[in-house]
C-alpha cells in the first residue's frame, strides 16, 4: 500500500495520497487550499485519483477541494453535516484568519453524502467512513481496516485532540466520538492524521492526556 503525504498551506494540513501502489489509481484525503500542492503530490507519486475524500469541512482541508475535483474530473465525498462549512470558504478564511488571500476557494459543486459505517469501494480497496463528531458536526475519519489504517483528520493527533472552540464543535461530543468509535480499534493501528506527525493507537493510549480520561 502506497500512502503518501504532504503538509500544505494554509495550516501546515496534511494531504494523504493513498494507493495499492505507485503508478495506479488512488484516493486522495483531504484537499488543503493549495491545490497545485496537492496535483505535485499526485504527480510525484503517479497516482491518477479516483475521489477526493473530506474529512471535514473546515476551510484548510477543503479549501483545494473545487479546483482539485474540477482538475481531476473526481467526485468529493463529505459529510452533510459539515455543509455549513464547506459551502462557506470566504466567511471561515474570514472569520480564522481575517483575510480572504487570492485564489480559487470554490466549494465543490457536486458533493457526495458521507455516512457512518459506510463502506467506499475505491481504487480497489475499502474504506470505511468513521463519523466522529465533535471537531465538527460532520467530522469522519476513515478506516482501512484490512490494513489496520486510519486517517483521523482533526478528530485524534499525535499527543492530542482536536479543538472544540470553533463553530459547531463540541468536546463531550468529541470525546464520545473517541470512546465510542476509536478507542474500540486495534492497538496496532497506524493514525494518519491531518496535521502533525503519524503515530498509533497503542501509543496514543499510553501517552495521550486527553485520552486518559476515557481508558
Ligand atoms: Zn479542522
Amino acid at each position: 500500500m502506497l500512502i503518501a503525504g504532504k503538509s500544505l498551506w494554509l495550516a501546515e494540513t496534511n494531504c494523504w495520497v493513498v494507493a495499492p501502489d505507485a503508478g495506479g489509481l488512488g484516493v486522495l484525503i483531504d484537499a488543503p487550499p493549495d491545490p497545485g500542492g496537492v496535483i505535485d503530490l499526485l504527480a510525484e507519486h503517479h497516482v491518477t485519483p479516483v475521489a477526493l475524500l473530506l474529512t471535514h469541512g473546515h476551510i484548510d482541508h477543503t479549501g483545494g477541494a473545487g479546483v482539485v475535483v474540477g482538475s481531476e474530473g473526481i467526485d468529493a465525498y463529505v459529510h452533510p453535516d459539515d455543509d455549513y462549512l464547506t459551502l462557506d470558504p470566504l466567511g471561515q478564511l474570514r472569520t480564522l484568519f481575517g483575510m480572504v488571500p487570492p485564489g480559487d476557494f470554490s466549494p465543490p459543486a457536486r458533493r457526495i453524502a458521507l455516512s457512518d459505517g459506510q463502506i467506499l469501494r475505491l481504487a480497489g480497496f475499502d474504506l470505511q467512513v468513521v463519523h466522529t463528531p465533535g471537531h465538527t458536526p460532520g467530522h469522519c475519519c476513515f478506516l482501512i481496516r484490512d490494513e489496520g489504517i486510519l486517517f483521523s483528520g482533526d478528530h485524534l493527533f499525535a499527543g492530542s485532540i482536536g479543538r472544540t472552540d470553533l463553530p459547531g464543535g463540541d468536546y463531550d461530543t468529541l470525546m464520545d466520538s473517541m470512546r465510542d468509535k476509536v478507542l474500540p480499534l486495534d492497538d496496532q493501528v497506524l493514525v494518519y492524521p491531518g496535521h502533525g506527525p503519524t503515530t498509533t493507537l497503542a501509543r496514543e493510549r499510553r501517552t495521550n492526556p486527553f485520552l486518559q480520561e476515557l481508558i
